[in-house]
């Protein structure tokens, strides 16, 4: 069985690295243990003899490394189940993204009891998607997303004052969780605003400990204000002061791209929250190949379909999402590392079409489709501090990878649309096989397009 080798070679295969250089043709890939252990020009019947790996046929096909969801909320996930069925369902969702190419996801936080429980299992299992995670976030007093939302105060810790930030910090076991999440929200009516000199604070602390800080924003002066604490990433595309002036897009890049921030701008949320109680928005998913016809049906008969989004008008969400269409090129230009993340898949028929629309809408927006691979790859990895080992088509890295049948250089929707996913190798076993010309369901007993054929007579040992 080819599953669970713990060696396997993929032959003659086009490499799309993820770190946004050039593709190189006619390569074969040796992944051992679990890692990308060689990547060398195909090998000539010349070459030693084999070692007996099995070889999956890579000819006329793109290996890239596994896509990563950058942000999203698994809480809002089978949340009205009992907690072991609650786990159980939430492995189904990782397994999900990782039959639709997505070998790891970032939760940004809202499901303090079962993000440590559900960590360990995709640790475990290679059939589900990596997760990343944090156990809390850092917002103001009343601040969002306790306000506004449920009122739940689980994981949330509400920050007046720097010493406020010291308590916090004393009692958070900062080793355990995967980065830091913050809160800085100036938008009118959302509680008080975490205080800057606190942010600083808390964002000092996580470096210390070596781990990230990604930080939510709402406004343009938020998101300067989280660059000049020292943040990470940012998290969403702000609400612009003036939607028809790009020049404080161009501001906040200029400044993000000085300090090396990362920016994850969540664009397919703004055009859910703006666009999805609207049946020509399901109309336009489907012309795009997010959505099938039944797909919508299902997703119109959801409870809650067409309700408005606690904090976020529609009307708001439409500005935004204009404006971050509009200038995301900018950010890019600025070489501002943007990174893929989708927040939510309210109108979306699996969470991991979310990150794919995500990808489509920067095509749309103009970003080149290489920035889009680095965005969904090594960048996400960079997100969370994962970069040295993750992210990558590069030797010594974690073999997570997709197997395409058509280049997502020249046409992101090779990447997008699934019926082109041949194969999806997460921690160096095949856990997907399609024909690589329709959909197929996740599993290793899938059509068998691809089988391992004979050793060959050469090695990469
Ligand atoms: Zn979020």
């Amino acid at each position: 069985m080819f599953r669970g080798e713990t060696q396997m070679i993929i032959r003659n295969v086009t490499v799309i690295d993820g770190t946004g250089g050039a593709p190189r043709a006619g390569m074969d890939v040796l992944i051992a243990d679990g890692r990308f252990a060689a990547i060398r020009p195909t090998c000539t019947d010349n070459s030693p003899a084999s070692a007996g790996e099995p070889v999956l046929d890579g000819r006329g096909g793109y290996l890239l490394p596994g896509l990563w969801e950058g942000h999203t909320h698994l809480r809002d996930y089978g949340a009205s189940l009992p907690e072991p069925e609650r786990l159980a369902h939430l492995r189904n969702v990782l397994a999900g993204y990782l039959g639709e190419g997505i070998t790891s996801v970032c939760d940004l936080g809202g499901m303090p009891e079962l993000s440590p429980d559900l960590r360990d299992a995709s640790k475990e299992d290679t059939a589900l998607a990596s997760l990343f995670a944090t156990e809390v976030v850092f917002t103001g007093i009343d601040g969002w997303p306790v306000t506004g939302s449920t009122g739940d105060r689980s994981g949330v810790m509400e920050v007046g004052s720097v010493d406020d930030a010291r308590r916090y910090l004393q009692e958070l076991a900062l080793g355990e969780v995967d980065y830091v999440k913050c809160m800085l929200d100036g938008k009118p009516g959302g509680g008080r605003r975490l205080p800057p000199a606190a942010l600083e604070v808390i964002i000092a602390a996580a470096h210390e400990a070596g781990k990230k800080a990604l930080v939510h924003i709402a406004t343009g002066t938020d998101l300067r204000d989280a660059v000049l604490a020292g943040a990470d990433c940012i998290e969403h595309s702000p609400i612009p002061r003036d939607p028809r002036d790009p020049s404080e897009a161009e501001q906040l890049a200029g400044a993000m791209a000085e300090a090396g921030t990362l920016y994850c701008p969540t664009i397919a949320t703004w055009e859910q929250l703006a666009y999805g109680a609207r049946p020509d928005y399901l109309d336009r998913l489907i012309t795009d190949g997010i959505l099938t016809p039944d797909g919508a049906q299902e997703i119109m008969a959801r409870p809650g379909y067409g309700r408005p989004f606690p904090k976020h008008p529609a009307d708001e969400c439409q500005v935004r999402f204009e404006y971050a269409m509009r200038t995301l090129p900018l950010f890019h230009e600025a070489n501002v590392k943007l990174v893929a993340g989708s927040d939510i898949a309210r109108v979306m028929p699996t969470p991991a079409r979310a990150l794919l629309r995500e990808l489509q809408l920067f095509a749309r927006a103009g970003v080149p489709n290489s920035a889009i691979i680095a965005a969904a790859t090594s960048l996400a990895a960079e997100k969370v501090g994962k970069q040295a080992t993750m992210g990558t088509v590069t030797v010594g890295s974690v073999a997570d990878a997709v197997l395409l049948d058509a280049d997502p250089v020249t046409d992101i929707s090779h990447l997008v649309h699934q019926r082109h996913l041949r194969a999806v190798i997460s921690s160096g076993h095949i856990f997907h096989i399609g024909s690589g010309s329709g959909e197929t369901g996740p599993g290793p007993e899938a059509d068998g397009a691809i089988r391992p054929t004979a050793p060959v007579s050469c090695s990469l040992n």
